[in-house]
């Protein structure tokens, strides 16, 4: 604590984000990256962007991304909104859609399930926005009756983090129908579905939908499924007004939040559909592999569609057995909290990494 924090910094909890060792030799498993280097398009666009222009502020407007973006998932460049990794975009959509309880006495909480991306409560805090966390059903499935109720909005990961588990395409449109209907509070509800991992999925993408519901935002980042949390390049897809209201927060905050660079490097990305396509092919192999395998070896797996898999050993603690793994070289995700404090999260490596991961995994067993 600090005599010159103000009281809203000193009451924050900030999220806490998976270690980046600074040295190598681990066997890195623990941040969703990508095992896969990004398309080599990317790098060249990035190159060609290196050079005097660099004087000269981007784009405000992203246009030349928006254009890919939009175009990839066939909606306009007025319906997409680019920034600096999905985290800003989504602070931005918390910040732009959501009511704060001191502005408003009538503020609803939003609902998110109790275990999600552990990002959602950190902006709610921030941006003093009330929220109650809506307990997933025992194997972690979403139960979508408990968040047809009165709220001031949602947000959901699809697949889930760090469950990696699905919501189908029939439940997402009945939730969307809910929340079109008039709300309690000032404003309309958002449903904020957050796409950082639908690549990985079967048919999970719910871009098209924004055109019959203009309630969705659906939020998507290039870390994972494009190889680029180097970068920090995420965007949302909605409706014009949603689009509007991103931008307004943003040109409050800073106009310029994604560089020269980052745009080049990240058109680049989304134009390159078929590098990606073959890169997250193998990323989905190789999970389903390591998925049946380590059941065969007797560890509880949470069926995911997501680049991780949520694992825990029925002989052991998730703290040990993550220590274990650690000091065999290997770098997972262990999350001390309620309900989950017994699984790690495990991102999808190369074959040769898991086949490594794997080989400990059987070595803890016995
Ligand atoms: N949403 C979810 C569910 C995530 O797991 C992550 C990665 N930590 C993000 C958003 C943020 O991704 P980025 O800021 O790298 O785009």
């Amino acid at each position: 604590m600090s005599i010159y924090w103000n009281h809203r910094v000193k009451t924050l909890s900030p999220y806490i984000p998976g270690e980046q060792p600074q040295k190598g030799g681990f066997i890195k498993l623990n941040t969703n990256e990508n095992p896969y280097p990004p398309s080599p398009k990317v790098i060249e666009a990035i190159q060609k962007a290196l050079g005097a222009a660099l004087r000269l502020y981007p784009d405000p407007g992203c246009t030349e991304l928006r254009a890919a973006i939009a175009q990839r998932y066939g909606v306009m460049p007025e319906q997409v909104f680019a920034g600096n990794g999905s985290d800003e975009v989504l602070a931005f959509a918390f910040a732009a859609f959501f009511e704060p309880a001191g502005e408003n006495q009538k503020a609803l909480p939003i609902l998110f399930p109790d275990i999600t991306y552990s990002f959602y409560p950190v902006y709610a805090q921030l941006w003093d926005i009330p929220f109650t966390p809506v307990p997933l059903a025992a194997d972690f499935s979403i139960t979508i009756a408990d968040y047809t109720r009165a709220s001031g909005g949602m947000v959901i990961p699809n697949p889930n983090a760090p469950t990696g588990r699905a919501l189908s395409r029939s439940d997402l449109v009945s939730l969307l129908r809910f929340y079109a209907q008039e709300g309690e509070g000032t404003c309309g509800r958002v449903v904020l579905v957050d796409e950082a991992y639908a690549a990985f999925g079967g048919d999970l993408e719910a871009a098209p939908l924004i055109q019959e519901h203009p309630n969705l935002l659906t939020v998507h980042t290039l870390s994972k499924a494009a190889a680029l949390a180097g970068l920090r390049v995420g965007f949302a897809i909605g409706n014009r007004e949603l689009i509007q209201g991103l931008c307004r927060v943003r040109d409050a905050f800073n106009s310029y939040t994604l560089d020269r660079l980052a745009q080049a490097g990240a058109t680049a990305a989304i134009l390159d559909a078929p590098y990606y396509a073959e890169v997250n092919r193998k990323v989905i192999a190789t999970r389903n592999r390591v998925s049946a395998a380590l059941l065969g070896l007797g560890y509880e797996v949470i069926p995911s569609q997501a680049n991780f898999l949520f694992i825990r050993s029925r002989q052991s603690r998730g703290i040990q057995f993550f220590t274990f793994l650690r000091e065999q070289g290997i770098l997972v995700r262990h999350f001390n909290k309620p309900r989950i404090a017994d699984f790690l999260r495990v991102s999808i490596g190369t074959d040769e990494e898991m086949d490594r991961f794997l080989g400990v995994c059987e070595s803890y067993r016995a």
